[in-house]
């Protein structure tokens, strides 16, 4: 016999060869290629090497619609005060790891999309630093309604405060 340790064996030699072989030609049975579909499995945040549009999505998605309308608001002088009044009511700290200063978002506690009713309550706003803002605007993401956020606020402790 060749040194070659299976060679020359067949399935209905050994059973161990037989199982393997069964096993592997079942993993296999009627799943598509290892790459088929794999673009639709990106993480929703990770917008690199997604094509322009697919960015501007994830983008939609995080935040529940960035509008024209919305963009307005966030660049009207309501919304200035609002985060003005926040971000000294908070001293310039991030709420989440109290960094203190450097880039600094005020972000609503009750999603900014869901309950346009706050959009200028300070106590709906809270100061984070830029990187806790990307944290947890992440969790919130996938909150469609209303009834959504509230039923699951409690559980991922989104909601600081009163
Ligand atoms: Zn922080």
């Amino acid at each position: 016999m060749p040194p070659v340790w299976s060679k020359g064996l067949k399935a209905k030699d050994d059973p161990r060869i037989a199982r393997f072989a069964e096993a592997s030609h079942n993993a296999n049975r009627g799943k598509p290629t290892w790459n088929k579909g794999k673009k639709g499995l990106q993480p929703w945040h990770n917008t690199k090497g997604l094509k322009k549009t697919e960015r501007g999505k994830a983008n939609i998605n995080w935040k529940g619609g960035i509008t024209p309308i919305n963009q307005q608001i966030r660049q009207s002088f309501e919304y200035e005060e609002w985060r003005k009044k926040c971000l000294e009511r908070d001293l310039y700290t991030c709420q989440n790891c109290e960094q203190i200063g450097g880039k600094l978002h005020v972000d609503h506690i009750k999603p900014f999309a869901l309950f346009p009713e706050l959009r200028f309550e300070v106590s709906n706003g809270r100061t984070l630093c830029e990187e806790c803002h990307w944290t947890i605007g992440a969790k919130v993401k996938h909150f469609s309604t209303r009834a959504d956020f509230e039923e699951e606020a409690d559980i991922i402790g989104m909601l600081v405060g009163e």
